[in-house]
């Protein structure tokens, strides 16, 4: 199964792709961990790709593509896999296609968790995430078993710089410029599924389930 997560900065995306992951046992692949562990290890991508996410604008393409490219080929994504964060802009879509395309293979589903503007400042305000294993939790809505501290992997939870309201408002305005046209772009692909992502996270991903299993 190869799934793409859309939404906006908060949505939920991300909560939903590592349910979505454990339960198919298929990897989760979040562009945005990605470059924070570049960014975590110095490297050179690490350094460019912060100039942007510090401003809350998109990476570049050229620094995003290629990447993804590379990671959905390895050898564990054979079952297939799930796009979170990518693709965010129209070209950044079509290289994934043409990707695909190359192979005679396409995406399944792209699903689209829709959550209104003003409910997503809530979340990102509320957001604590783990530095470590990507996992994010919500100071109301999802605590974890200790406060501070990741379930999954014990590491300390940190709030993200990116989280800060001024950042997210920017976020918020990239997205409806560069990410929200792919809405439509798989629409007519005929592979989107969108759910209300402003109900309870277990009622979302029993929405997802049930489609994908149906
Ligand atoms: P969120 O979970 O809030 O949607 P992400 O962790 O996915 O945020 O992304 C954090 C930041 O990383 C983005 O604001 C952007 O700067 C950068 N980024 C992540 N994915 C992409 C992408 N596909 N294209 C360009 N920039 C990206
Ligand atoms: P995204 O990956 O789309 O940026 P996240 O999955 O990180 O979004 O979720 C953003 C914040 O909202 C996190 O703090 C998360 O715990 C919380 N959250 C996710 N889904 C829901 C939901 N359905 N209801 C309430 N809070 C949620
Ligand atoms: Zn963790």
């Amino acid at each position: 199964m190869k799934i793409i997560m859309l939404g906006a900065p908060g949505a939920g995306k991300g909560t939903q792709a590592i349910m979505l992951a454990d339960k198919y046992g298929i990897p989760h692949i979040s562009t945005g961990d990605i470059f924070r562990s570049n960014i975590k290890m110095g490297t050179e991508l690490g350094k460019k790709a912060k100039e942007y996410m510090d401003q809350g604008l998109l990476v570049p393409d050229e620094l995003t593509t290629d990447l993804v490219v590379d990671r959905i080929h390895q050898e564990d994504c054979a079952k297939g896999f799930i796009l979170d964060g990518f693709p965010r802009t129209i070209p950044q879509a079509e290289c994934l296609t043409e990707a695909l395309a190359k192979e005679d293979d396409q995406m399944d589903y792209a699903i689209n968790v829709d959550v209104k503007d003003e409910s997503i400042i809530n979340r990102m305000a509320g957001r604590r995430a783990c530095p470590n294993c990507g996992a994010t939790y919500h100071l109301v809505s999802l605590k974890p078993k200790k406060e501070g501290i990741c379930d999954r992997c014990g590491e300390k939870l940190i709030l993200r710089d990116d989280d800060k309201p001024e950042t997210v408002k920017k976020r918020l305005e990239v997205y409806h410029e560069m990410t929200q046209p792919l809405i439509d772009y798989y629409e007519k692909e005929g592979i989107l599924l969108t759910v209300d992502g402003s109900r309870d996270i277990e009622v979302v991903f029993d929405d997802i389930t049930r489609v994908l299993e149906g």
